[in-house]
């Protein structure tokens, strides 16, 4: 049982790794894990000064951070990160598989650089990050004043897991490969104190989507998707993972989380009868 008090922030002197937190969903992650107590380590690839400005904001609020540089899908800069980060703090007890991209073509003109490119960035990228820092969880096993777990992984999956997605087949079959890479993992390492889940987000307002809500009459076009007619924002998905990451679910592994206002409800509602 873990050791904390009632009222300590739920991830106290955690230590979580959040990959791509740089910009949108994953800044909006590396700011409300620190605000929940964990040091965060913002993972980039490129633009140093959006990484440190997110380590700035956490540090001004009384939370501690780190930017590392590291192309996900680059296995010696992977590895070369998880080394830094436990080198500095002694270990990690929380990941977050944020980083992604997309570059979309309809079927017939996707060449085979973008297919690959979009694979090893949003699935290769989850394995890489995931096997180092379960290696370490391993090593390192359940610390109970920490948390009842050895580790938690929470993969950035999307509702295009489960929705098909005409015109982006390398960013479909990759989050379709997250679901499944998540479900095996959870079901591996759950006998090894080791819990992995996913968050499958909806239309959220970031710079991976800026065409479809930037103006008033995509964001119309958008809403009719939405049963809950808002489009999301990066806070809904980082409360989501601070719950995920926390024992307040640690009977919770191998689920996939959809916060999407209903989009994965649709067509089944206004439908006239
Ligand atoms: P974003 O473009 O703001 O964030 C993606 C981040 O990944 C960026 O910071 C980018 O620099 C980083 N990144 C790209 N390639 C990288 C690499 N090789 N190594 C390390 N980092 C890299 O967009 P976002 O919406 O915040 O996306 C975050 C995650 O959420 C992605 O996995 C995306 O697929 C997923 N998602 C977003 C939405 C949405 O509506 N915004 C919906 C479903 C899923």
């Amino acid at each position: 049982m873990s050791t904390t008090h009632a009222c300590d922030p739920v991830l106290k002197d955690q230590r979580a790794l959040v990959t791509g937190a740089s910009s949108g969903i994953g800044a909006a992650i590396a700011k409300a894990l620190a605000a929940a107590g964990a040091k965060v380590v913002v993972n980039y690839a490129g633009g140093a000064d959006r990484a440190h400005a997110v380590v700035e904001h956490i540090r001004a609020a009384g939370g501690q951070a780190m930017a590392i540089r590291a192309d996900v899908g680059r296995e010696d800069e992977v590895e070369a990160m998880f080394a830094h980060m436990i080198e500095t703090w002694g270990s990690i007890d929380i990941l977050v598989n944020n980083a992604g991209l997309q570059k979309d073509a309809p079927l017939v003109e996707m060449s085979l650089a973008d297919w690959q490119k979009v694979l090893d960035i949003n699935l290769t990228g989850q394995f890489l990050c995931s096997r180092a820092a379960v290696r370490e969880f391993l090593r390192r096993g359940v610390v109970p004043e920490l948390s009842r777990v050895a580790g938690k992984i929470i993969c950035m999956s999307s509702v295009h897991d489960v929705i098909p997605w005409a015109g982006h087949a390398n960013y479909a079959a990759s989050k379709g490969g997250v679901s499944l890479l998540m479900k095996t993992m959870a079901q591996e390492l759950a006998p090894r104190c080791i819990r992995v889940n996913a968050i499958s987000p909806g239309a959220i307002k970031t710079p991976i989507n800026t065409a479809a809500w930037m103006t008033p009459e995509a964001e119309a076009e958008l809403l009719k998707l939405i049963p809950c007619r808002r489009v999301g924002e990066p806070e809904d998905i980082a409360r989501a993972t601070v719950w995920l990451a926390s024992d307040e679910s640690d009977y919770v592994t191998g689920a996939t989380l959809y916060v999407d206002g209903g989009m994965t409800l649709y067509p089944g509602f206004d439908q006239g009868g």
